[in-house]
């Protein structure tokens, strides 16, 4: 990638950057909507990016009918995460020139219940193919 500061090809500070746009729970699942940034290692001018949406199922059930209004959420922790693809979906091993790589978040949901109060924590992750960024 070629960063326009530093006036030359860059690689990109990993693991990402990883910021919550917005967090709600709604149909009982916890959700947060992640931005996913790519920064230069030089100079840190954000490159690329791209949203996520990241969620959760929350099983916790303490009584009858329990609904979103049971649950308190606060603004979850998140952090960014690369990896490459190493094995194809049927286990053999992608020759490196092919292999893609991914960048995306693991997010901690925090969460009470508001009718027995106990706290809870959840994590998730989400990722996308470097491909599927947009450019800044
Ligand atoms: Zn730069
Ligand atoms: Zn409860």
């Amino acid at each position: 990638m070629r960063c326009d500061q530093c006036n030359r090809f860059v690689s990109y500070d990993l693991p990402p950057q990883a910021e919550i746009l917005d967090h709600e729970i709604a149909n009982l699942t916890a959700k947060a909507q992640v931005r996913i940034v790519l920064t230069c290692a030089e100079c840190s001018t954000e490159l690329k990016e791209t949203e996520i949406e990241i969620t959760a199922a929350i099983e916790h059930a303490c009584g009858e009918g329990m609904s979103d209004d049971d649950f308190e959420m606060e603004e979850p922790d998140v952090e960014g995460t690369d990896r490459i693809e190493s094995l194809s979906k049927k286990g053999r091993a992608i020759p490196a020139r092919y292999r893609r790589t991914f960048y995306g978040a693991e997010v901690k949901f925090k969460y009470a219940c508001q009718r027995c109060e106990e706290e809870i924590e959840l994590s998730a992750s989400g990722e996308s193919p470097a491909s599927e960024f947009d450019e800044l």
